[in-house]
């Protein structure tokens, strides 16, 4: 085959995960913004036929979802059975024939209609009951799907592994997906530090984002090989070209559990968490402790504020994974991509830029209060060590408060994460303060190049390589070195072991990430003196693009080539 016919068999995106896979496609069908038939049914119509369709359809939907419970296991299985249970519901189905029967709408818009009142009910009702708003709006979507003989949306039920191609990922779809299942993720949407991306990290699955047209270049059914490394999608993988990717998959590496340069400087190496399960695989990939737990992770779809005593349950089965060792936990960062109903504003006109993180608690100075008491019972009823800091800190009077408000509840290694340029720049007088800080490479990125973290259109700007984002770092560790206070990244920047070595370079003194990528960052840093990360590091600052210091540092790092990286 001619380079230029591979060349066109080939599709490109940005690689957010890394692992190489092979599959067949299997599309994730669009959502529904609408039911397609028309709202009435004509005169002469069979009410009673129409009304009886709607049932009919339930049923085959609840069906459908029963089977994938089945197939499906842990908290997968317990969300599809709910799900079913909902889609034949006789609130919703009986509602939907209601509106057939009395006011001649079609079934999908009878299934519609119904929808939209039984979740306004829902949602008054609060509490447990408005977080159910979200399966009813998923099994309308289901029915409607269903009677217009539409793909069903949401993530495709097959028996067999697949390649999942889609639009976008909610996190919920993401965290859903059962590695098993999904050899691989390709979507058209989404940057490098988006959730999808940083989810699919963490369940191991290799990831390509941004890829454009990926629905129309990539046909259900047709195998493509995914290299979540390099960005890359082939059409029609030759069987050598399989049977590597399968080797190198099986060719794991391991992580002794102590990070360390060459020359033996240390440098933790920790793992993010976003629910209390991944705590226990986090142990098991030999991470030195947790340096972001990622509360809000575990409370995402709620309508109201978590009880303390949920929150203690929730924060010990996390601690208990790790005894004697040290656990970062963030205090909520609802908002932007993350909102929460109970905490932020969902028609703020600049989520990214509003009342996201550490600000909801100047309206709700209570909700981030019970927060801090339910973590220091969680501390005092386990044995790790606790550490705790807030999202989204840009002032020393919000450091001030912060750490006050920790020492209050005997929470005595407060921090900060530093993902505001302001924060950056104000690191000594913050560190002065804090215990420690934690750069958000993630939100630091979108904040110093003003790009959004979700726009795929934009991962040019939003790279951990630009100069100005490494200056920024490079400003936070001096600050950290003048009040010799430790500053660590828990950004998805810590996870790529070329730029790990810069960070290291740079002054940071702990890596965070997700297990799966500890064992690649462990293996380059062994093979890397400080001294060359530090030079790598000041040749990559001086550098006028990313693309100029991603080649520094990669060119001064063979280990890369040597381990496939
Ligand atoms: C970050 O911004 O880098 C970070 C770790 O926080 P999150 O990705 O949850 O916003
Ligand atoms: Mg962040």
């Amino acid at each position: 085959m001619t380079e230029d016919e591979q060349q066109a068999r080939t599709v490109r995106g940005i690689g957010v995960s890394p692992g190489r896979a092979a599959g067949p496609v299997a599309q994730m069908a669009a959502p529904i913004a609408e039911p397609r038939s028309r709202r009435g049914l004509p005169f002469n119509s069979d009410l009673d036929a129409a009304a009886q369709s709607v049932a009919e359809h339930a049923q085959r939907v609840a069906q459908g979802l029963e089977e994938a419970a089945q197939r499906a296991g842990g908290a997968s299985r317990d969300v599809l059975q709910t799900t079913a249970q909902m889609a034949t519901d006789p609130m919703l189905v009986t509602a939907a024939q209601a509106y057939v029967r009395d006011e001649r709408l079609s079934p999908p818009w009878a299934v519609w209609e119904a929808a939209a009142d039984v979740a306004g009910q829902l949602t008054e009702l609060g509490g447990y009951m408005a977080e159910r708003v979200r399966d009813v709006v998923d099994v309308r979507d289901r029915i409607v799907a269903s009677l217009e003989g539409l793909p069903m949306p949401g993530v495709p039920q097959r028996h067999d592994p697949f390649v999942l191609v889609a639009v976008d990922l909610a996190p919920a779809d993401t965290a859903l997906l059962d590695p098993s299942k999904v050899r691989a993720i390709v979507t058209e949407q989404g940057g490098p530090t988006s959730h999808t991306a940083i989810l699919s990290r963490s369940l191991g699955i290799p990831a390509v984002v941004g890829v454009a047209r990926a629905l129309q270049e990539l046909n259900a059914n047709t195998t493509v090989l995914v290299d979540g490394a390099a960005g890359t999608v082939t059409l029609h993988p030759t069987a050598e070209q399989v049977a590597e990717a399968e080797r190198q998959a099986a060719q794991s590496r391991t992580f002794s559990g102590v990070g360390r340069t060459a020359d033996g400087h240390r440098v933790e190496l920790l793992a993010n968490v976003g629910e209390p399960g991944g705590a226990t695989a986090a142990a098991e990939a030999g991470a030195e402790g947790i340096g972001l737990f990622r509360t809000e992770f575990c409370f995402l779809d709620r309508a109201e504020e978590p009880s303390v005593e949920e929150q203690v349950a929730q924060y010990r089965s996390v601690l208990r994974a790790f005894p004697g060792k040290k656990v970062v936990i963030r205090t909520l960062d609802a908002g932007a991509d993350k909102p929460m109903p109970f905490l932020t504003d969902t028609d703020e006109p600049n989520p990214a830029l509003g009342v996201r993180g550490l600000r909801t608690s100047w309206r709700n100075p209570k909700i981030l209060s019970n927060q801090l008491d339910a973590i220091a019972q969680a501390a005092e009823l386990e044995d790790a060590e606790v550490w705790v800091m807030a999202p989204m800190v840009a002032t020393v009077d919000e450091t001030e408060e912060f750490v006050a408000a920790c020492g209050r509840r005997g929470l005595q290694t407060a921090g900060v994460m530093v993902e505001v340029p302001s924060a950056a720049l104000l690191a000594g007088p913050i560190l002065a303060r804090a215990a420690f800080a934690s750069i958000g490479t993630n939100d630091l990125i979108q904040y110093v190049m003003a790009a959004d973290r979700l726009l795929g259109s934009l991962a040019s700007l939003a790279d951990a390589f630009q100069p100005a984002v490494l200056r920024m770092i490079e400003a936070t560790c001096t600050g950290g070195a003048q009040q010799a206070r430790p500053v660590g990244v828990c950004g998805e920047a810590a996870a790529d072991p070329a730029t790990a070595v810069a960070l290291v370079g740079l002054g940071v003194t702990s890596l965070s990430m997700s297990p799966h990528s500890l064992a690649d960052v462990a293996a380059v840093l062994e093979a890397t003196p400080l001294t060359r990360c530090q030079e790598l590091a000041r040749l990559a600052m001086e550098a006028e693009s990313a693309e100029e210091a991603r080649s520094i540092v990669r060119g001064g790092l063979p280990v890369l080539g040597e381990l496939g990286l």
